[in-house]
């Protein structure tokens, strides 16, 4: 398999990334990348990127070395109500945002208020993308995430940095077992990224491929090798 979209790719404007976004460029194509997408961490993320940075996006070339780009966000959900943190004029101006549960930026709580707070974010027409879901830290229903999904055309996220070893989040791999079952059932699209915070992992989706190979999910069914299908779901929500 031959991912040719990464849409989750943080630059030094994120606080804790170590790239410049051409640097990230440069590798997305090295790596077959042909659409891709620069999100970075909306300013509720302690060393965030300024509300400016999103407002001055459109400098941000539409195509660049024979890749199309995608000017995003990873807003963060920052209340039970699903609250996200830019003003919806900002988010409108962008291309498509994705929304996170991220500490410090939300506690952690129960399955309810956590379920509730994600699927109020997933009816917001402006939120594409649930990033990295099934940290366990953050407990969700994940039949409800699924169902919400095909219901509002956001997009669920196969998170290649949550499947590292290292990854601070807890209990993904198994979520995401029990959630792909679930999209599956409701013949529901998913798309992976690779959350890359160094340009050197911007495309490189090694982990997500073994793991969605391992539990033989639908090729049909990963956005990655259909840039076209990708555009249309974002242009559904809109
Ligand atoms: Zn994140
Ligand atoms: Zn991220």
């Amino acid at each position: 398999m031959k991912f040719l979209v990464d849409l989750h790719t943080h630059t030094l404007s994120s606080g804790h990334a170590y790239s410049t976004f051409d640097e990230n460029a440069k590798f997305a194509k090295e790596n077959g990348i042909e659409l891709l997408g620069i999100s970075d961490h909306a300013p509720t993320m302690p060393g965030g990127a300024h509300l400016y940075h999103f407002t001055n996006a459109k400098v941000i070339p539409q195509e660049v070395y024979g890749m199309k780009v995608l000017r995003g966000v990873e807003l963060n959900i920052i209340d039970y109500n699903g609250t996200v943190d830019l003003a919806d004029s900002i988010i409108k101006s962008l291309d498509y945002s994705i929304a996170s549960l991220h500490p410090p930026c939300i506690n952690f709580a129960d399955i309810k208020s956590v379920t509730y707070a994600v699927l109020e974010a997933m009816q917001n027409p402006l939120v594409n993308i649930i990033g990295h879901p099934g940290d366990q830290r953050y407990p969700q229903d994940l039949y409800e995430l699924a169902r919400m999904s095909k219901m509002t055309n956001t997009l669920l996220e196969v998170n290649n940095a949550s499947l590292d070893a290292s990854c601070l989040r807890v209990g993904v791999r198994e979520s995401l077992i029990e959630l792909l079952h679930y999209c599956n059932d409701f013949d529901m699209p998913i798309i992976a990224n690779t959350d890359a915070h160094i340009c050197y992992e911007v495309g490189n989706f090694e982990k997500t491929i073994s793991f969605l190979e391992e539990i033989q999910f639908p090729k049909e069914l990963i956005l990655n090798l259909y840039p076209d299908k990708v555009l249309e779901f974002l242009e559904l929500k809109k």
